[in-house]
């Protein structure tokens, strides 16, 4: 197992834009690097047979004490600081694997679909921001257009009076044996004189993909 220890200390004057990794002997990293906010934020990484996880927080930190202890470079900076971190968070190495990404009108993105892990890059990759704007470009005037409802239409469907039902009645009734005579198609032009280009919904081609499919076919 892998576990890692994230936390944010104080910005000291040798802590510089770079971000940075340092590995000692002894299966354990630490890396630093710049946050946006005028600290900085460190990354504890070591290999253990144990279940680190399974411990409470204080058992995690006294373990990180004996990882890391005479580890070099930063060690002691941040060992030294390990009791007044108010934002240590640990976890597990881990990678999400899911056998489908969705599932009917359900679906997972970015990390919770496949998380790479923070160690193996290509996590932002496989980032979905570009996909949700393209997607809304094409989806967008199809559903404005899906999105015009006449102002009377909610009151004339709902009619007050039995009159009205009537009415109502009888229409839906020559509509219903316009239907089922030869004249189908007078019934479609009647209702859907717009175009709603649903079926010219045109999906873009990623032919950089096409090696993706070709191979899972
Ligand atoms: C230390 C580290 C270094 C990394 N380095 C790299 C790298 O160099 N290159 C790279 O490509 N990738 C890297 N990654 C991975 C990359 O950061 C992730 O793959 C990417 O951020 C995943 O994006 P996401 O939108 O799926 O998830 P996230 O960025 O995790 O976004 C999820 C969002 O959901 C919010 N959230 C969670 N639960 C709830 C809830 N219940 N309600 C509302 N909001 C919620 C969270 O606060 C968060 O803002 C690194 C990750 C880490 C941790």
């Amino acid at each position: 197992m892998s576990p890692i220890a994230y936390a944010t200390v104080p910005r000291i004057e040798t802590d510089d834009r770079w971000a940075k990794w340092y590995t000692p002997p002894g299966r354990r990293s630490i890396s630093t690097r710049p946050d946006p906010y005028g600290t900085t934020r460190v990354c504890l990484i070591f290999v253990t047979p144990v279940d680190y996880m399974q411990h409470s927080q204080q058992e995690r930190i006294e373990i990180l004490r004996t990882q890391f202890n005479g580890a070099g470079w930063e060690a002691e900076r941040i060992l030294s600081q390990l009791d007044q971190l108010d934002d240590l968070y640990c976890e597990d190495l881990v990678q999400v694997k899911a056998p489908r990404y969705s599932s009917g009108r359900v679906v997972m993105i970015g990390d919770a679909a496949a998380s790479a892990t923070p160690i193996s890059g290509m996590g932002t990759t496989l980032d979905h921001q570009v996909a949700f704007e393209r997607y809304e470009r094409i989806m967008r005037p199809i559903a404005e257009k899906a999105q015009h409802l006449p102002g009377f239409i909610p009151v004339a469907a709902h009619p007050r009076t039995r009159w009205g039902v009537a009415i109502l009645r009888g229409l839906a009734a020559i509509v219903g044996t316009l239907w089922n005579l030869p004249y189908p198609q007078l019934v479609v032009d009647l209702f859907h004189k717009q175009d709603f280009g649903t079926d010219n919904i045109k999906v873009p081609e990623y032919r950089e993909l096409h090696g993706v499919w070709a191979s899972q076919v």
